[in-house]
């Protein structure tokens, strides 16, 4: 028997952290992503929480990224924000 179906709900509601999906983020063309995130390795902060870093807002181009087309994600700045929630 799996998870109680609540719990599988609240599951479904992440986007996957998925090699597919990692490879499909456009943070590293993003104008907010720097030289301390770079060299921690991050992405797909819409998955993984928010970055180790301090950032500072200079653009965020999550709205053109395959990943939150294929999600229907809503909001932007992940990397400082943490999650999407949708
Ligand atoms: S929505 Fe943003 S954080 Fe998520 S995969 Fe796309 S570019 Fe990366
Ligand atoms: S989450 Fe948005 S602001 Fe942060 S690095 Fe990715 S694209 Fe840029």
């Amino acid at each position: 028997m799996g998870p109680p179906r609540c719990v599988r709900e609240i599951r479904s509601k992440r986007v996957p952290d998925t090699e597919e999906n990692f490879e499909m983020c456009y943070c590293k063309s993003c104008p907010t992503y720097d030289e301390c995130t770079s060299r921690k390795g991050e992405k797909l902060y819409c998955s993984r929480g928010k970055s180790g870093c301090r950032l500072e807002r200079r653009g965020c181009v999550c709205g053109e990224c395959n990943v939150a087309i294929k999600y229907a994600l809503s909001s932007n700045y992940y990397c400082i924000a943490g999650v999407a929630k949708f």
